[in-house]
């Protein structure tokens, strides 16, 4: 269940933030989600709801939207990069959705477009961030 730790910590920070630049009310919170993180969304967003119920305070009434961050992939040979999407396309259903849930398969799955070398690097795309905070003073 670490949509809830994520859900928290994404929240803490967004409130933190808040207190330095002396905001009241945090009016929208815009999350950046990785192509590749392993998430459950449905219960990321659930989270996130209860949280904010709970703690109120600066948060009450917060708007949060949730942008999927389109993952990036870098060969180490030869330095290509090509975007994780372009491979998606010519994987079968049950490959995208095991590299759905476990990023590392994407490794197994894929050759450099250009080189063919299985040695690359994800660049982007992974993992959660804040891209924005809005609010009120
Ligand atoms: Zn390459």
């Amino acid at each position: 269940m670490h949509e809830w730790a994520l859900a928290e910590s994404i929240l803490t920070t967004a409130v933190e933030a808040a207190e330095k630049e002396k905001l009241k009310t945090i009016t929208e919170i815009k999350v950046g989600i990785g192509e590749l993180q392993q998430i459950e969304q449905d219960i990321f967003e659930f989270a996130l709801d209860e949280i904010i119920k709970e703690q109120g305070g600066k948060l009450k009434g917060v708007k949060i939207t949730i942008e999927t961050e389109k993952s990036t992939l870098k060969c180490k040979s030869c330095e290509n990069t090509w975007k994780f999407n372009d491979i998606k396309k010519k994987l079968n259903e049950d490959e995208s959705e095991a590299i759905h849930f476990i990023p590392e398969v994407a490794f197994v799955h894929t050759r450099c477009p250009k080189c063919g070398s299985p040695d690359f690097e994800i660049t982007t795309g992974r993992g959660i961030s804040i891209t924005s905070i809005t609010g009120e003073k």
